[in-house]
């Protein structure tokens, strides 16, 4: 087994007894829909996981990185989370929206305390897709309006109404999509039109917004919808005054503005929520969708808004066998809990600078490294070749190395030259020391 450099841990995986790799493989082959991509060239399997590390098959130790996608901001298997859940799986699997649930209406009421601005009612899904199929729905209902404008280089799901709002070749079908909604211009400081050096930038790309309204709508506007930091495509941050100048457009032409906080939520950027540093700006949004680190990786979304907007869909207008699973409600009880008692946001905000500060760093010594950026703990390095395109293969080999040394890391951008890093915030300041190292190892 090849050695790791990572600080030694108390926790003994279990010894992996299942089928081999080769057989999940072949099964996986034949019998698992060929769409499914596996993203690394040498497959891994993930057995076992506690807060930072996960193991392989093999009993290789990696650091989670990646946080499972964002969904493990607390860690894997989090004690209070397994608390929660094994205690609730010993009373209730499965309740539905048509009985009463003690739990989801306690989580909600709690969950709608720490919302921004006007939004106090909560509707449970099971993914961050049918959140906001469920959120552009609402607002067609709400507003009688049909057109929606979400943003270029914007990821909203897969789901056919969320592939609609998703402006991402690569997560799009060959089939009829995107009805109704209109793509503005991503505003993208590294790479768009207007740059970091003009103050002006954040009102000029938002008047794209106003201009698609004018030309490409009845003038009238269901919905804008704009993830609070776009995620999928590199960990864009809009320049200030951005949404306050495209909000006001939507809100003029009588739409309701949603944010898409499945990536960017539950302290991922310093704050519980993204658009929480907005609202010290007094910009709120109307409808808020929540996924992925809600219930530690159990399926949980929610749609969050103002209760008139929530009231749009008839009475007994929505159902769902799943919605407000008890066991996924039960993790995010614990989860909202961890968040508060560990102070996560704030040691995301720690953990964000320490790397921000070790990247910025390393621009001197790393030429391919353009541009590194975040907000809190959500970090990401941009790398360029010498003519200024973007440098995927040097990403994928520093992230190739990463690997090989035990640090889960992933690409992300349009052109995949965009490094992710999405720690756990429970991870620990010496083991964080070491992922460090390893960062600046991989990149040298
Ligand atoms: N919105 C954003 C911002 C996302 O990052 C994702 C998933 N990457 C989704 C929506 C879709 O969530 P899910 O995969 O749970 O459907």
């Amino acid at each position: 087994m090849k050695s790791i450099p990572l600080p030694p841990t108390a926790h003994q995986p279990s010894p992996y007894v299942g089928p081999s790799l080769e057989q999940v493989l072949a099964q996986r082959k034949q019998f698992l829909n060929p769409g499914l991509f596996l993203y690394y060239k040498q497959p891994i399997m993930i057995v076992e996981g506690k807060m930072q590390y996960v193991w392989d098959s093999t009993g290789k130790r990696y650091l989670d990185g990646l946080g499972g996608i964002v969904t493990v901001s607390v860690g894997h298997c989090h004690p209070h989370v397994l608390k929660a859940i094994n205690a609730q799986n010993a009373t209730l699997q499965h309740s539905t929206t048509i009985y009463l649930n003690p739990n989801i209406g306690a989580f909600a009421e709690k969950l709608a305390s720490k919302l921004p601005g006007d939004l106090k009612v909560c509707y449970f899904v099971n993914s961050g897709s049918e959140a906001n199929d469920l959120a552009l729905l609402m607002a067609r209902l709400y507003t009688g309006n049909y057109d929606a404008i979400a943003l270029r280089n914007g990821y909203h799901g897969g789901s056919p109404s969320s592939m609609g709002l998703t402006a991402h070749s690569n997560w799009k079908f060959n089939v009829p999509h995107s009805f109704g909604v209109h793509h503005a211009v991503a505003p993208y400081p590294y790479r768009g039109h207007f740059g970091y050096d003009d103050p002006d930038a954040g009102r000029k790309y938002a008047d794209d917004v106003k201009d698609l309204i004018a030309y490409a709508t009845p003038g009238k506007l269901a919905a804008f919808i704009a993830e609070s930091i776009q995620g999928v495509g590199g960990f864009v941050e809009f320049p200030q005054g951005y949404l306050k100048h495209a909000y006001e457009h939507v809100r003029a032409a009588g739409g309701v503005c949603i944010a898409d906080e499945v990536q960017t939520g539950f302290g991922r950027t310093g704050r519980l929520f993204a658009m929480d540093h907005y609202a010290d700006q007094g910009i709120t949004p109307d409808l808020m969708t929540i996924a992925k680190s809600l219930a530690a990786g159990l399926t949980l979304s929610a749609v969050t808004g103002r209760a008139d907007i929530m009231d749009a869909p008839a009475p007994g207008g929505l159902g769902g066998t799943y919605a407000g699973n008890p066991l996924a409600v039960a993790a995010a009880q614990a989860v909202i809990d961890i968040m508060h008692d560990e102070q996560l946001p704030a040691r995301g905000q720690q953990l964000g600078d320490q790397l921000q500060h070790r990247l910025s760093i390393l621009q001197h010594r790393v030429p391919q490294l353009a541009e590194v950026r975040g907000l809190g703990a959500m970090v990401a390095a941009e790398f360029r070749k010498t003519d200024g395109s973007p440098d995927a293969p040097f990403t994928k080999d520093v992230q190739a190395r990463a690997l090989a040394k035990g640090l889960i890391l992933l690409t992300c951008g349009m052109d995949g030259n965009v490094l992710r890093f999405l720690f756990p915030l429970t991870i620990e300041q010496p083991v964080f020391d070491e992922a460090l190292e390893i960062m600046e190892e991989a990149l040298l």
